[in-house]
């Protein structure tokens, strides 16, 4: 059997550890704080939705997702047609790439950040130019280090903002700097799945850009702040040109039944998104304050998690927490040192129990 060269060089992604894979060391109550999920849940009317919708999933869905495309238009203000809907922003970002790179293109994209657009690229055959943060803020996109490394053969740069793993932000004078010096025939991608928790009045909103002159492709997911990680749908609205040919790529339906009605149902539900943003700021204050008590080093956030580095072995410190039913997310995966972690927030009682689980294991790996 032939496989691609590409393919047989691809490390297989390690997703964050499950609630199984904790259950099954015996342990009856298990916190996850690894995968930046909304400890609240889906608002109550989304669930009541999803469970009156279980009569249709025998049924297809509706190809490309049309009245949820309709429900975003009026959320977003961008027709129907400028919209596209994905299971997740992680196939759309695969379809993105799929279709503009011919191998031996290559991608931008900022050191340390979100691993799939990596793995997407190379599948394509594409090579993928890391650009990491500037040496005062090394953990922050270098917007103009991102612009040096566009070469004839990139065809996108990605800029993730907030951005995962590191929670680095910049606001909407740097980000309109930047656009602005993109080459015209490079595309580029805004991954805004973090955009909800911004608090910061000076935020750049995305969808304010994809009519301009440049291309422009902006991601935004359900599984965030509307708690839907696991129906998986995501959605990009981009300039014109670019959806149209995503549109002929797609799959037929790749954003199921149920997904589709507690997307829909979810735009509905603003006080949930505020209730959901106010915690996560309360909480990833709290969180970053209480792990700097305790010998970390954070840096600041305006996302659902706190990026942070242990001031032991990181090593121990996971394994201890998984022992006794918590689940943070080490970095190695992502590239980076073994002290790196991911930590998001739960309900204050979540912290507050995985604070103590932390003294305890913090204790052990100091005797
Ligand atoms: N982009 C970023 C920056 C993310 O952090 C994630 C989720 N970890 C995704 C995309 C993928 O999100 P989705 O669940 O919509 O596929």
């Amino acid at each position: 059997m032939h496989v691609r060269d590409a393919v047989k060089t691809l490390e297989p992604y390690r997703p964050g550890k499950t609630l199984e894979d904790v259950r099954l060391l015996g342990l009856d109550s298990v916190v996850k704080l690894g995968s930046n999920e909304n400890p609240y849940g889906p608002a109550p009317e989304v669930m009541e939705v999803i469970r009156r919708s279980e009569e249709n999933i025998r049924l297809y869905p509706e190809s490309g997702a049309p009245r949820l495309r309709r429900a975003l238009a009026e959320f977003t203000g961008h027709p129907a047609e400028h919209i596209i809907t994905g299971a997740g922003i992680d196939e759309l970002l695969d379809l993105t790439l799929r279709c503009i790179l011919e191998p031996g293109d290559n991608i931008v994209i900022a050191f340390p950040g979100f691993i799939r657009y990596e793995v997407a690229a190379k599948l394509s055959g594409g090579d993928v130019r890391r650009v990491p943060g500037p040496p005062n803020a090394p953990y922050s996109h270098d917007l103009t280090g991102m612009l040096k490394a566009i070469d004839g053969r990139t065809r996108a740069v990605v800029v993730v903002n907030p951005n995962n793993p590191t929670g680095s932000y910049f606001p909407k004078p740097e980000f309109e700097r930047f656009l602005a010096q993109v080459p015209q025939e490079v595309l580029t991608i805004l991954d805004e799945a973090y955009f909800e928790f911004v608090l910061d009045a000076d935020q750049a909103n995305g969808f304010d850009y994809v009519n301009g002159r440049k291309p422009l492709l902006v991601f935004r997911t359900f599984s965030k702040i509307h708690s839907l990680a696991g129906l998986r749908v995501g959605y990009g609205v981009g300039s014109p040109e670019v959806i149209a040919f995503l549109d002929r790529a797609r799959l037929p339906f790749s954003v199921g039944v149920l997904a589709q009605d507690a997307a829909i149902a979810a735009l509905a539900a603003p006080d949930h998104v505020e209730r959901s943003r106010a915690l996560a700021h309360s909480e990833t204050q709290f969180l970053g304050e209480a792990l700097r008590q305790r010998g970390w080093h954070t840096y600041s956030t305006q996302t659902n998690f706190v990026f942070a580095e242990s001031p032991q072995a990181g090593g121990p410190i996971a394994e201890g927490l998984m022992r006794r039913g918590f689940i943070l997310r080490p970095l190695t995966n992502f590239g980076m040192g073994d002290r790196f972690f991911r930590v998001s927030h739960g309900t204050r009682e979540q912290n507050e129990t995985f604070l103590a689980a932390l003294d305890a294991v913090q204790r052990e790996s100091e005797r």
